[in-house]
């Protein structure tokens, strides 16, 4: 007898492991059930390894993917909130110029409650995979979306703290901070999440999450800008309507950003999806 089989033949029964149904070749797609991982595919002469690394997320644990999948669906109902609520708002103003309570001022509870949620969801979706705890430590991305989200969270706290005791001087400057970290955990999210692509694996997922991070750093950058900067910029060329026109551009970029990232969500949770429905 040969001391190896033939790559067409079925796994000797003494083989101590086997490639489970439904897992296909990740170069070309032969479903490599029942072969050997030591083996090559049949089709395409890869090594059947590849299919069975910690790193792809049909291989993750199934708990994990369920947790990033809640996850991104309760940020899609944050991102509902905060469309609401920021448009709402900044339409309140443009209507009523003189009537200016900001959602914090007018309903604190909404407002901490819509934040709470954030916080929930982005750290459902930062979470580490419990069955491979050395890829989780590794993965960039993901600790830098993680670490920008604390430094958040501490500085949305401090705010709160100092709105609660009126110390109105440190507001702004807490204020800003907090805003750009939440600004750069937005971004850390995206970029993240355009980082499972490469364990999908999906070049058309990547494409897209690509096209949607791009869209947002110019929302963001516009956002952040648009009620210091532009207003500042129109009311200094004289331009009468330079509050109805920063107005504009917030509602207008802030729409722009929200949609992008709940559409990224919508495309990371049908991947998750399609990969529950194959475990
Ligand atoms: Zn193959």
């Amino acid at each position: 007898m040969s001391v190896s089989n033939p790559p067409d033949l079925p796994p000797t029964p003494t083989s101590a492991q086997e490639i489970p149904p439904g897992t296909p070749c990740p170069r070309c797609g032969y479903d490599l059930a029942g072969l050997s991982p030591d083996g090559q595919c049949p089709e395409c002469g890869g090594a059947n390894r590849n299919a069975l690394s910690p790193y792809r997320l049909a291989n993750a644990s199934p708990a994990f993917i369920k947790r990033l999948h809640f996850g991104a669906a309760l940020t899609q109902v944050w991102v509902a909130l905060a469309i609401a609520s920021t448009i709402t708002w900044r339409a309140v103003l443009l209507l009523a110029p003189g009537y200016s309570p900001t959602v914090w001022q007018y309903s604190p509870l909404f407002y901490i409650c819509t934040e709470l949620l954030r916080y929930v969801a982005w750290w459902l979706i930062s979470s580490p995979d419990p069955s491979n705890p050395s890829l989780a430590r590794r993965d960039k991305c993901r600790r830098t979306f993680r670490i920008l989200l604390f430094a958040n969270l501490i500085a949305d706290a401090v705010f709160w703290l100092a709105s609660l005791s009126r110390f109105y001087v440190y507001d702004f400057a807490i204020d800003t901070i907090a805003t750009i970290l939440f600004a750069a955990s937005l971004i850390a999210s995206m970029v993240y999440l355009r980082s499972l692509a490469h364990r999908i694996p999906s070049d058309r997922f990547h494409r897209r999450a690509t096209i949607i991070l791009r869209v947002s750093i110019v929302t963001v950058v516009v956002h952040l800008g648009a009620s210091p900067l532009l207003t500042g910029f129109l009311f200094s060329f004289g331009l009468g309507n330079y509050f109805e026109l920063s107005s504009l551009a917030y509602i207008i970029s802030a729409a722009a950003m929200y949609l992008a990232y709940f559409f990224l969500l919508h495309l990371t949770r049908r991947e998750l999806k399609n990969i529950q429905e194959q475990m």
